[in-house]
């Protein structure tokens, strides 16, 4: 077992006194890795790869919750929505759609965020600021009562300079603001393991915290 205690500790304090909430990401990681966190009393956990978390899932207690995190594939859509309790990536009215359509088979409403572009780098997933405006305008017109927007999520560049990341985070924040009290989103997911603390600064409502908690990931053993 390699979760670090004193680090979940720590990081879950911070997060409280933001009245955050901390998501513990665990992929590639053992289900005692994830069982042991649980026995701190940590409920959320966050997985990236729709195969490892649905094989998760049938193993763990179902005291606890799971949310998709990772870059989420049309067609993988109806493995996943009946599990999850909140899916962080959605970038596309094509993905949203998928989830409406499986939400309804299942009689059920999934909560999801938009993921927003903020990174510099090319290779980073999300919508830009008019791609945003437009898809609320769509949802808002009813077309999709089996999802809830529930608010906005991004990843920052992956660099040193504290600066850049604090720009990028806040431009996500000044989305959110402009957008919040009309589509009464509540959420706003940034931050992890490097960059949680300038996150939580600059208005995170929940970060998504792998390394720190579980240690360096292996993807060669996963
Ligand atoms: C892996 C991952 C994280 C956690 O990253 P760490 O740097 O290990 O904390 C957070 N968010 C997303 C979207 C991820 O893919």
């Amino acid at each position: 077992m390699s979760i670090n205690l004193i680090n979940y500790q720590k990081i879950k304090s911070i997060a409280d006194s933001y009245s955050a909430q901390l998501v513990a990401v665990s992929k590639t990681k053992p289900l005692e890795d994830i069982l042991a966190l649980h026995q701190e009393k940590q409920i959320v956990f966050g997985e990236n790869y729709v195969q490892e978390l649905v094989d998760k899932f049938d193993k763990a207690p179902s005291s606890i919750d799971w949310h998709f995190i990772g870059h989420l594939q049309s067609n993988k859509v109806k493995y996943i929505q009946p599990i999850v309790k909140l899916i962080h990536g959605v970038d596309s009215e094509k993905l949203l759609m998928e989830i409406n359509k499986q939400a309804a088979k299942n009689n059920a409403v999934s909560n999801v965020l938009l993921q927003i572009h903020i990174a510099q780098e090319e290779s980073k997933f999300g919508l830009d600021e008019q791609e945003l405006t437009q898809l609320l305008k769509n949802i808002s017109s009813g077309k999709y009562p089996n999802v809830h927007i529930k608010g906005l999520m991004g990843m920052a560049s992956f660099t040193d300079n504290h600066t850049q990341i604090k720009n990028e985070f806040i431009s996500l924040k000044q989305l959110f603001d402009q957008h919040a009290s009309e589509y009464q989103l509540d959420t706003l997911s940034m931050g992890m393991s490097s960059d949680y603390q300038i996150a939580l600064d600059c208005g995170s409502t929940m970060i998504r915290i792998g390394s720190a908690l579980f240690g360096e990931r292996n993807y060669q053993k996963s």
